[in-house]
């Protein structure tokens, strides 16, 4: 990595993993670590655990793992260089320059927001001068009051080449540092140009309340794009921040309302309903998920009455039921294309009963399905009712499948009995189907496919398994690493991935420090392992000089028959001869 170690290690040391983590997990004590309710997957009872001593947390549910670079980049969407340099500027470290981290990635996430916030003035001014009159017009037309407008800091583009860019410029901007904040373009001629022009300017702010982007619609219709976002800076990632949920998560009481884009989040706020939140320019992202987990418990959606926003609400039910979170969907009739439109037709108060009244995900899904068939043509009843009875043999609670089967049958005008009767069927057929490919996977697990980590432990399971305790006591004992490499090399390792860690950490491991497990270039998963390794150290007694010499020899043995196996596939003859010789010999 480019960051010098002394810069890393005081990054490390000013940043400790209790206060990085307890900013966003509340911790609770527990004996000499802390735990708390995993930030990576919904849970009820804590198994995210936080190791003061290694300085490393595991998640004992998930599997999530790492340090508190890794925890920063996860929970905030940051590469490592951004990780280490967020980190740097919270402990008020200044971050060394480097030389080799040229353009776009060298522009610091501060900068950006700056540059943003800068811009955000500056469109907000243009809205009220004469040039905004168009879009003051638009506004109000959109009925979005003046006070919505300045709640939100709304402001305009103008139709001009490059005066946002010459602004920023005086300001102080580099060239980079506009183009890194989707700011400014450049021409073929290499020019700088503004990239938003005559359109209305969302500002879209991070939890934290910064101003990272802007979601900016078209003012003039024959535009081609209707929306241009914020692509991806240093500072934003839209797979990971919702419009309005820097306002929604401190009024949510434990339900959000989650909409396609900025302008249908803003009428909602405006109608009181200030627990709206949108995603900008795509669909619900499983990190999205994860972030609404983290504030509501139920998420109403309010997608777009086409087929895009079916699609879209599928794929929220989805990520939503994997973290937890209970949807419903906003029914809005055929009389409004999208919430906005609704409230403007009639008013916030049949939004609200259409928000009580909103279906569950059943229903819901029920509903979807029938209302793609005709009803009254036989073979399309028929196709529908196949489709219902697949889908209410995933309902895993018999009352539920009760329940729904009834809701199915009456909306099919057929027997509920025999409805019924279709339904036990398919789910008895799908729990065999279901037992046949978990013991396939079982079986895979046992032999060490199921490790996508560490691969070869597919072929050398008890070597993987050693390997891993040795490594785990290593980094989790620094007084005790140097003298087990003294006894290590990197060959003496079976696995491949066994061999990386130690060859990454094998300097720490030299000098007695506590290895820095983030800054090896190492995937988030194979972070994960490594704090699996220590965490499982930390649970251990056996963690002595003697152990882990012992834990070495065995190794040693393994190495060795693992060696012969690969020469007698070689040459069997003379290696065989060999072996024996050499087990004479020790004898
Ligand atoms: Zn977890």
């Amino acid at each position: 990595m480019a960051f010098s170690n002394a810069f890393l290690e005081e990054v490390k040391e000013k940043n400790d993993i209790i206060e990085v983590v307890g900013r966003q997990v509340p911790l609770k004590r527990a004996g000499s670590n802390y735990v708390g309710l995993c930030p990576f997957h919904s849970e009820k009872t804590p198994s995210f655990t936080v190791f003061p001593a290694t300085q490393s947390y595991y998640c004992f549910g998930c599997g999530a793992g790492g340090d508190a670079v890794t925890f920063v980049m996860q929970t905030e969407g940051l590469d490592y260089p951004a990780a280490i340099e967020a980190l740097a500027n919270r402990a008020g470290i200044p971050v060394e320059e480097d030389g080799a981290r040229t353009g776009e990635r060298s522009v610091k996430k501060q900068r950006v927001i700056e540059a943003t916030r800068e811009a955000g003035r500056f469109f907000y001014a243009k809205l009220n001068s004469a040039e905004g009159a168009a879009a003051r017009e638009y506004l109000k037309r959109r009925e979005i009051s003046d006070l919505t407008i300045k709640r939100f800091g709304i402001g305009y583009a103008p139709d001009a080449g490059f005066e946002l860019t010459r602004y920023l410029r005086g300001k102080g901007f580099t060239e980079e540092e506009l183009k890194a904040s989707f700011l400014s373009g450049v021409s073929k001629k290499g020019n700088l140009y503004d990239i938003f022009r005559n359109r209305i300017m969302f500002p879209v702010f991070d939890l934290a309340g910064n101003p990272v982007a802007f979601s900016a619609r078209r003012l003039n219709e024959a535009d081609e794009r209707k929306y241009v976002n914020t692509s991806d800076t240093p500072a934003f990632k839209k797979s990971k921040i919702l419009f309005g949920l820097n306002i929604a998560k401190s009024t949510s009481d434990g339900t959000l309302i989650l909409c396609e884009g900025a302008v249908d989040a803003i009428a909602l706020h405006q109608a009181g309903f200030d627990n709206a939140c949108a995603t900008l320019g795509t669909a619900i992202t499983p990190d999205h998920a994860r972030i609404i987990a983290r504030f509501a418990k139920t998420a109403y959606l309010a997608y777009d009455i086409d087929k895009a926003g079916r699609a879209a609400t599928d794929k929220a039910m989805h990520y939503l039921n994997e973290v937890g979170v209970a949807t419903k969907i906003i029914n809005l009739g055929t009389e409004a294309k999208d919430p906005d439109e609704y409230i403007k037709k009639y008013g916030a108060d049949s939004f609200r009963r259409r928000l009580k009244g909103s279906e569950g995900q059943n229903e819901y899904t029920l509903n979807t399905i029938i209302g793609k068939y005709n009803m009254d043509i036989p073979d399309e009843k028929a196709f529908a009712a196949r489709e219902v009875t697949s889908f209410l043999a995933t309902l895993t609670s018999g009352a539920e499948r009760d329940i729904y089967t009834n809701f199915a049958a009456g909306k099919l005008g057929i027997n509920p009995t025999m409805l019924a009767d279709d339904v036990r069927r398919t789910a008895a057929y799908l729990r065999k189907k279901n037992k046949n490919d978990y013991d396939e996977n079982m079986k895979r697990d046992a032999e060490g496919f199921g490790d996508k980590v560490n691969r070869d432990r597919v072929r050398f399971s008890s070597a993987a398994t050693l390997e891993e305790r040795i490594l785990g006591i290593m980094i989790t004992h620094p007084d005790l690493a140097p003298d087990a490499a003294g006894k290590l090399t990197e060959n003496s390792f079976v696995t491949e991935f066994g061999r990386r860690v130690f060859a990454a950490f094998e300097e720490s491991f030299r000098k007695g420090s506590a290895p820095q497990i983030s800054a090896h270039g190492f995937t988030p998963a194979e972070t994960a392992r490594i704090s699996r390794m220590m965490a499982q150290r930390e649970t251990a007694h056996e963690n002595s000089a003697s152990v882990l010499d012992e834990l070495i020899t065995k190794l040693g043995r393994q190495k060795e028959m693992t060696e012969a196996d690969e020469k007698i596939k070689e040459d069997p003859a003379s290696s065989l001869a060999d072996y024996i010789e050499k087990l004479r010999d020790k004898k």
